[in-house]
């Protein structure tokens, strides 16, 4: 078998990487280890912004629709962002994740599920597939086989800086407003934060992530959390559990060889959202894919470009957010009480609301601090913090 361009990995990120380098005239091979699309965890929380970016639009794919946000400190104190119209959709993976391998099939790209990439030698791809094993010459591997990625072991290339646990049930749970999801902040989920995204008013996807044993953290959420025990009606109706990497490497490209998504740790650090940040990155894999094969030079130095455009388009706004995850990572119970007491102001909740942004937090940041410079006092408490 021989293809331009081999994409390991059928997650939302690799079908939109082989689509863009089969649009770009490669000839592409997709592969999925299991026999399905679609089966990693994840809350399915995506803004509008990365629904357009993935350029399927409305469909089955989507759950619901979400317009803010309540967020609690760990003393119970709420406030409400309230985005006032359609900010963002729950949508769900496995359903999606088909969806753009069959973008990428309709493009003109050759998909095999069931096929598993298990070495590379010689510039050769083997591949298992549904037990059959095969030899691939190809002249480009993506790698988007996700946060335990094979490829960039194989390239050796570097890791994320630091992973996440995630865990999560599908759950009864009295929503107190379907168009809000809930956030806590906290020891509830140390080194990062808890949620109850609604899926209907009495469904919700709850959740957290945490530098070390999601799962106790869960557990005790669940049972003893003062709002969330209280509406979680103990029936689960599944379990997910998931890594999350946060802080790409150094490099993600080697001669033929380009890593993109949760392989190359192209994740939002404040959300953990690596849908829209993949996507993007993705679309440029797969067109430097396509042009260095058309020009015949498929070499480290030529697919470098790859990297000049995800980082000049995304990089800045990912180191902002590693240090907006790292202080927020080192904030105590009380810190944190003191933080949304602050934000309860409703001129503040106006500017969250209207400029709050999931894919680039950064820019209410700054809103923030011109118009309340006040604010700047929090800083006080993240450089305590970050001591
Ligand atoms: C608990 C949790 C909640 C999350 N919630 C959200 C959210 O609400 N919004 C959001 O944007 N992001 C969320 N994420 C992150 C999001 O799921 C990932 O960023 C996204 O799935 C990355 O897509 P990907 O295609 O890079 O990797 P993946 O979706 O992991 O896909 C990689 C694919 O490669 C395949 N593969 C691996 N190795 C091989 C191999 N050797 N051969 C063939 N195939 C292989 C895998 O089977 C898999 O299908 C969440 C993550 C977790 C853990």
């Amino acid at each position: 078998m021989e293809y331009d361009v081999v994409v390991v990995g059928a997650g939302p990120v690799g079908s939109m990487a082989a689509k863009y380098a089969s649009k770009g005239g490669a000839s592409v091979l997709l592969i999925e280890e299991h026999q399905e699309i679609g089966n990693k965890a994840c809350t399915g929380l995506i803004s509008t912004r990365a629904l357009d970016e993935c350029e399927i639009g409305l469909g089955r794919w989507i759950q619901n629709r979400i317009r803010g946000a309540f967020i609690y400190s760990p003393d119970g104190t709420g406030i409400t962002v309230d985005g006032k119209e359609t900010k963002a959709y729950v949508i769900d993976r496995k359903i999606f994740d088909r969806e753009l391998a069959r973008q990428a099939v309709k493009a003109g790209a050759d998909l095999l599920v069931k096929a598993k990439a298990t070495g590379l030698k010689n510039g050769k791809l083997n591949i298992i597939a549904q037990g059959e094993s095969l030899e691939v010459s190809t002249k480009i591997i993506i790698g988007a086989d996700g946060v335990s990625s094979r490829v960039a072991k194989w390239a050796g290339l570097g890791r994320a800086k630091k992973v996440l646990g995630g865990v999560q049930i599908e759950g009864l749970y009295d929503v107190r407003d379907q168009d809000f999801v809930e956030v806590f902040v906290g020891s509830v989920a140390p080194g990062f934060f808890a949620w109850a995204v609604p899926l209907e008013d009495d469904v919700a996807r709850i959740g957290l992530c945490a530098t070390a044993n999601p799962l106790q953290h869960l557990k005790k959420m669940l049972k003893s959390h003062p709002i969330v025990s209280k509406r979680y009606r103990n029936s689960r109706l599944n379990f997910e559990a998931g890594a999350i990497p946060l802080g790409p490497p150094e490099r993600m490209v080697a001669e033929g060889l380009m890593l993109v998504g949760d392989a190359a740790a192209q994740v939002k650090p404040t959300s953990g959202g690596g849908i829209y940040t993949g996507a993007l990155c993705a679309k440029i894999a797969g067109e430097v894919a396509a042009a260095a094969v058309k020009e015949g030079d498929t070499s480290a130095k030529r697919l470098a470009e790859y990297e000049k455009r995800w980082r000049s388009a995304i990089g800045r706004e990912l180191s902002i957010g590693m240090k907006i995850h790292e202080a927020m990572g080192k904030l105590s119970d009380v810190d944190y009480d003191k933080v949304v007491k602050t934000l309860e102001d409703p001129e503040i909740l106006d500017i969250i609301s209207q400029y709050g942004d999931m894919d680039y937090p950064s820019a209410v940041v700054k809103k923030l601090i011109l118009a309340k410079p006040r604010l700047l006092k929090l800083s006080g408490v993240f450089a305590r913090a970050l001591r």
